[in-house]
Parts: structure tokens; sequence; C-alpha cells
């Protein structure tokens, strides 16, 4: 190793090589030692975004050893079923976007819903983007969208197809590290090549492109585009499994209940079927959209079953 000591920001990683930009130049680094211990069971000591301290290896160019990781301001969690461990999916980054579709795939709001959970639980702001409003909606899908106007998330609705509402998604994306989500097929790869049509993601039918197991859809990586704008793009997925919300917090999570839970009769009320809830009569009085409610009941399930199951402790 050399004397040098330079810090960057993690592209990507792909079998414990990641790569790190750091003055312009990419370096393809490994973990040196074991200065990143976790208190936690983490299987990724090192996520996209994170900043990192870079020794170059004074004897391959462009190659490097990462000896230290810099503070995060934000953890954007999942749990990884297949490894039983948390993975962090993106560091420092400010926003979630939650890319959907109006149809085909159809619309999603429970995906939605799982996903303002895990924005609420790292702190980061949510936007979201229905693509594909080149094709005709469904009123319900109207009164959904509507739903998360009035509860304070920003809603896009765009075409990756015709270009409508791009400008739009690139204008609120101004200044913001954001992170992209969404189910296979949503046409999120489309509208990032529409946003940078240098990109070149590759897009196709979701089947092909599992089979075809292509490198753009099987890694996060961090994309550098015009005008500063940063973007990490995630491979697509069929479910953001919640990680760092006991089940308890859970409705602290759910931000149109925020006002409502001290009106519950029982301080501890978990809005499930305690008396005189304020969640539940909000419900039936319009407050709370019921798909919502119905979200958090599922959610809630989950993450008791989850618990039940790991005795807690893989929350942070
Ligand atoms: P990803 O899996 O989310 O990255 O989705 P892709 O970008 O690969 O797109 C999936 C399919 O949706 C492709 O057949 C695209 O041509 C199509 N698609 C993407 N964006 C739009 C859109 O705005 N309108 C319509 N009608 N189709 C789209
Ligand atoms: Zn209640």
């Amino acid at each position: 190793m050399s004397d040098v000591l330079l810090t960057g920001v993690v592209l990507y990683g792909m079998n414990n090589i990641y790569t790190v930009e750091s003055g312009g130049r990419e370096f393809r680094c490994r973990i040196k030692g074991k200065v990143l211990r976790t208190e936690r069971i983490e299987y990724n000591p090192i996520a996209v975004g994170d900043r990192v301290d870079v020794r170059p290896d004074e004897y391959t160019p462009e190659a490097g050893w990462i000896t230290g990781r810099q503070p995060r301001s934000s953890v954007l969690s999942r749990w990884n079923k297949k490894r039983q461990a948390v993975q962090v999916i993106a560091a420092n980054t400010d926003t979630l976007v939650g890319v959907s579709s109006l149809r085909s795939p159809p619309f999603r709001p429970r995906f939605l819903d799982r996903l303002t959970v895990s924005a609420e639980a790292a702190a980061l702001q949510t936007l979201i983007v229905v693509n594909k409003c080149d094709l005709p909606r469904e009123q319900d899908t109207e009164k959904r969208l509507a739903d998360y106007r009035r509860i304070g998330y920003e809603v896009l609705l765009c075409s990756a197809k015709t270009g409508e509402g791009v400008p739009a998604l690139v204008e609120a994306l101004q200044g913001r590290t954001a992170v992209f989500f969404g189910q296979s097929g949503v046409g999120k790869s489309s509208l990032l090549n529409r946003i940078e049509p240098g990109l070149a993601l590759t897009v196709g039918e979701v089947s092909q492109k599992h089979n075809r197991g292509s490198h753009t859809t099987s890694y996060a990586r961090m994309l550098r585009l015009a005008g500063g704008l940063s973007i990490i793009d995630t491979p697509g997925v069929r479910e953001l499994e919640i990680a760092d919300v006991e089940p308890e917090q859970l409705a602290f999570r759910f931000r149109e209940f925020e006002e409502l839970a001290p009106q519950c009769a029982y301080s501890a009320c978990r809005h499930l079927d305690e008396p005189e809830c304020a969640v539940r009569a909000a419900v039936e009085s319009g407050g709370v959209h019921p798909d919502r409610y119905e979200s958090y009941l599922r959610i809630y399930s989950d993450l008791k079953s989850f618990h039940e199951e790991h005795h807690g402790s893989p929350y942070g």
C-alpha cells in the first residue's frame, strides 16, 4: 500500500470489489482489514453511496484498498431473506424514488406503502413516480395518488415513452441524491434512459431480462448524470422487505397517523382492535385511506411474525 490516502464515493460493488470514484478517477478496491466491523448483522459493510478512505495500490494502476468508512448521513436498508441479514441498499441519499406504473404491470400502492415505511425509517424524502402515464388510468388509481399527495408525498406522473413529465422529474431531482426503487417492468430503466440518453440501460420484457442476467439489473449502482444529478439505480424487485422497524414503531412510519395517535384512548394503542382508536375512527371518517390502513395491518403482521422468528435481533 502507498502512503497516499484519498476519499471517494462508492459507485457500485460486485464480488467484494468496490468501484470508488475519487477526484474524477475510478478505483477498483478491496476492503482492507477489519476496520469496517459493524455492530449488527449486515452482510455488506460497504454500500453504494458510502464515502470511504482509499489507499491506492502501489503496483496496480486504478486499484486500491478501502481502509475506512466515513459516518453516514442516511442508511436505507432491507431485510435480505436469502442471506438472512440486513442489507444496506444505499448510504448518504436523501430521497427515495418509488417508481411505479399506471398499468402493465398494474399500479401497486401496496408496494409503495412499504417503500414509504422504509423511507420514513431512514428519514428520507419520498418521491412517488408513476410511469406509463400514456396508458389509460383507473379512477381508483387517481384516488390513491390524490391521497399520497394529501398526506404530503410528492407524486409525479410521467411517461418514458412520450417524454411527458420527464423534465419535471429531472427538475425535482436537482440537488438531491436519490435512490430509485421499482418492481420489474415499471419502466425504471426506460425512464433513466430518457433522463440521460447516453446511459443505454437494458430495457426489455421482465422475464427475458432476468434470464439474460444483465449487469444493469443485478446490483445497485450510482449513476452520475448530466447537470450534476446523482441517482442510485437498484435492481428491479418484487418486494422491499422492511428492516429497522419494530412492529410497535410502525405507526410512526405512517405519517397520517401521527396527529391521530395521541387521541387514541390507550397511549400504547397499536390501532388494531383497541377501543376508541382515533386511527380506526379516521378510517371510517375519511382521514385515513382504508387502503393505507390495510397496508398498515399487513405490514404490522409481517413485522410481528418476523420479530418472533428473529427475537428482534436484526433491528437497528
Ligand atoms: P424496468 O424493469 O422497470 O427497468 O422496465 P423497462 O425499462 O425494462 O421497461 C419494461 C417495459 O415497459 C418495456 O417493454 C418498455 O418498453 C415499457 N415501457 C417503459 N416505459 C414506458 C412508458 O412510459 N409507457 C409505456 N406504454 N411503456 C413503457
Ligand atoms: Zn389507535
